[in-house]
């Protein structure tokens, strides 16, 4: 199992890593992040520090690994990366750590995952730079303190919440990803279809952009299935009528639903007469993890109006009726 290093291979992270913008000025959307990330960078740099350690949240694909390469870029220093469930002993973290070099950027994704005695291994590195260690066992064990150097810890979770109080305080930087309007996609599909060297018109960009679940990586992924279509039954450009039959084709969801979503909004109503229903009986009928649902799932939903949270469980509006070609089923909420 590979604990650093860039990830699991295979072609689609292959070209996701080629897609991915390299400066803070490539990155698109995100005007916040961008802006303040932009200030304390600056700042680090000018007086010769690591940036703070930075937690960034939000659901899958929404650019979490591509800021924490961006970071390290612009603090002209090497980034090292691992991921919560992989890190399985304190000793897996520590030999990480022990390695790094002065400004090192660590990305851990899934920093939520970690357990927690690997956690405790992080407080005094982020804190003081430094880790506790035991070696041996029994009455010949002995702690011993070894001094790091200055590095920054960016960690990704897919919600702040996940973590325990004493791990995100040590954060100083905290930022939320938001999803990406239409317009703010689109430009991200062109701008990755010239990377690919695919011509693609604006309206062709749009039509790709509106589906993508307002996430990059759904946009880029789309883009490369549309590619596929346009050089195989079209002149090999992305036009509005080529993405749109490409997407038709390929059975995409207009609204830019994807089937996970569907189901639950399927469960809602049908299986729960449209709601109330608490999250875990949701769970169990769509057979997902309520942390999926919670985290990935629903955010988009309440976000589009699909779904409303309210104290005595998930509720479907009248929006998802009419997604579903059906009639609202009376009072929705009492
Ligand atoms: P996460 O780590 O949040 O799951 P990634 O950083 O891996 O997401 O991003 C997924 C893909 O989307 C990458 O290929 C990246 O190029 C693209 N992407 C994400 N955010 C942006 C952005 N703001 N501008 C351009 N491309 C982006």
């Amino acid at each position: 199992q590979r604990i650093v290093g860039a990830g699991t291979g295979g072609e689609e992270e292959a070209v996701e890593r080629a897609l991915r913008p390299t400066s803070l000025d490539e990155y698109v959307g995100q005007q916040t992040i961008r802006e303040q990330l932009g200030i304390f960078i600056q700042a680090a740099r000018g007086r010769t520090e690591p940036l703070d350690h930075t937690l960034l949240f939000g659901p899958p694909g929404l650019g979490k690994t591509t800021l924490a390469h961006i970071v390290a870029n612009e603090m002209a220093s090497k980034l090292r990366q691992t991921s919560g469930p992989v890190l399985d002993r304190p000793g897996d973290l520590a030999a990480i750590l022990t390695n790094l070099e002065p400004g090192d950027v660590l990305f851990i994704d899934e920093i939520h995952r970690l357990s927690a005695v690997v956690e405790e291994v992080l407080y005094p590195a982020m804190e003081d730079f430094r880790i506790d260690i035991v070696i041996g066992e029994g009455p010949a064990a002995r702690s011993i303190k070894l001094d790091l150097p200055p590095f920054t810890l960016v960690g990704a979770t897919t919600r702040a919440g996940l973590l325990t109080s004493p791990l995100r305080d040590r954060f100083g930087i905290v930022q939320r990803l938001a999803y990406y309007p239409v317009h703010e996609l689109a430009k991200i599909v062109l701008r990755s279809a010239a990377k690919l060297g695919v011509g693609a018109d604006s309206e062709g960009a749009n039509e790709i952009a509106r589906r993508a679940r307002g996430t990059p990586r759904v946009a880029n992924r789309l883009l490369r299935r549309v590619r596929d279509f346009a050089e195989v039954r079209a002149d090999g450009r992305i036009s509005a009528e080529v993405a749109a039959s490409a997407m038709e084709l390929l059975d995409v969801d207009r609204n830019g639903l994807d089937e996970q979503d569907r189901r639950l909004l399927e469960a809602v109503v049908h299986k729960f007469g449209g709601g109330p229903v608490g999250l875990d009986n949701l769970a169990t009928a769509i057979g997902e993890e309520r942390g999926t649902l919670e985290d990935v799932v629903e955010p988009y939903l309440i976000q589009e109006g699909y779904l409303m949270r309210t104290p005595r469980g998930r509720v479907a509006t009248a929006h998802t009726y009419t997604l579903m070609g059906l009639k609202p089923a009376g009072p929705l909420e009492d």
